[in-house]
């Protein structure tokens, strides 16, 4: 199972127009032959796993009462929570901020809580963030940070009204990481390969420069047909660091504090709360459709010259100044945000492979 999997079908239809058609001058230039990653065991400078907040019925955007206050759930974002930041955020800061005044708590501080709060600010809000942990304890530190939903629900357990949100959120969040690329968030565009075609391709109407299919014979992965597209990458552990700093430049608190009932959130002074603690909604609000997927990744020594990214069904490698990350494990219901000497051992095993394979051309 690779990213793509757990998509379900809602990309594909938000797809304008296929791309197998393409005339053979319009691949890039430079597909026929690429640097390759220096898999080696030596050059391991972390091993890294977490816990993605998968439901199959996909993430959770609504408001509930919560004695006399709201409660605006925004969690359950599966493998796609950097993807879907900034759009799930802004519908749940919607739903929370119409016909409501006064300073809001948001639960949770990791991309979500982050996020909400950031938007809720913008809105004029004074905002106070609880959270059990703080960047970089948290999952969304450990997301490779590729901008494009995979892993996020199962196409037969949504309806057209989560097809909405999912839509919208998507599209959102597109729009706003543009303007934050550069160093000062870490969000970059980078191009990708992705093994043969398939249903949940990167949508076409969030693609750059579209995408483009590349023949086995002049594919620069040997054996190998690809499609190659742009798209955005966060080093997250950069972007959360400034997010962090933009909630509190703008006025914004942050207490560490952890909640163990509704009853220990309905004594929060604040009128609005959103909970944004991703895996730990599952406790805490008691939702039994949350369940772990883990992912584990090694991440080697930076390589400059590697400037694309690729996803095949055997793993994925993305670029980032601190690091090449190599993943990738999909293991459902595993409840330990720990590595395994033998998964990251297949993980370096498939990725030497990978880069083993000469240039087509
Ligand atoms: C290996 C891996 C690779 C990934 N790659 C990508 C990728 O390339 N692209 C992508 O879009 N997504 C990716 N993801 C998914 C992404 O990491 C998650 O979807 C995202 O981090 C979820 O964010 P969150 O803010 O909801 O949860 P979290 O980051 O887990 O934050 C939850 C916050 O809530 C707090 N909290 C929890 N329970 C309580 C409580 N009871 N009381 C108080 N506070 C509480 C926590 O302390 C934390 O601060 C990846 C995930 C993994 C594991």
């Amino acid at each position: 199972m690779d990213r793509r999997g757990f998509i379900g079908s809602a990309a594909t239809s938000l797809a304008l127009a296929g791309c197998a058609s393409l005339p053979r001058e319009a691949l890039a230039p430079s597909a026929a032959c690429l640097p390759r990653v220096t898999v080696a065991e030596s050059r391991v400078i972390r091993r890294v796993a977490g816990l993605r907040p998968y439901r199959r019925a996909g993430f959770v955007v609504r408001t509930e009462a919560l004695g006399t206050k709201r409660l605006v759930h925004n969690y359950g974002h599966g493998g796609s929570g950097i993807t879907l930041s900034w759009g799930t955020s802004r519908l749940a800061a919607d739903l929370g901020l119409a016909g409501s005044e006064g300073p809001v708590a948001v639960l949770g501080a990791g991309i979500m809580g982050l996020s909400t709060a950031r938007l809720a600010q913008e809105r004029g809000r004074k905002v106070t963030i609880y959270t059990a942990a703080l960047p970089p304890e948290t999952t969304s530190n450990i997301a490779g940070g590729q901008i494009k939903p995979a892993l996020l629900y199962r196409g037969d357990a949504v309806d057209d009204a989560w097809r909405a949100q999912f839509a919208a959120a998507l599209e959102y969040s597109w729009r706003r990481f543009q303007i934050m690329i550069g160093d000062d968030y870490g969000v970059r565009w980078v191009p990708t390969y992705q093994e043969g075609s398939g249903p949940a391709r990167m949508p076409d109407n969030l693609v750059h420069a579209g995408q483009v299919d590349i023949p086995v014979d002049r594919s620069p992965f040997a054996g190998r047909a690809v499609r190659r597209f742009e798209t955005m990458y966060v080093e997250t552990g950069r972007y959360l660091r400034r997010m962090t700093q933009d909630v509190l430049t703008a006025g914004g608190a942050i207490e560490v504090r952890a909640f163990g009932s509704r009853a220990e959130i309905a004594g929060l002074p604040e009128s609005v709360v959103f909970n944004c603690t991703g895996l730990g909604a599952r406790e805490l609000f008691g939702d039994d459709q949350l369940i772990p997927m883990r992912g584990q990744l090694a991440v080697l020594l930076p390589q400059p010259e590697i400037d694309y990214a690729y996803e095949f069904d055997d793993g994925y490698m993305f670029p980032r100044p601190d690091g090449l990350l190599l993943g990738g494990t999909y293991e459902r219901g595993e409840e330990r945000a720990e590595t395994t000497p033998e998964a990251i051992a297949r993980i370096l095993a498939a990725h030497a492979r990978i880069n083993a394979a000469g240039c087509a051309s």
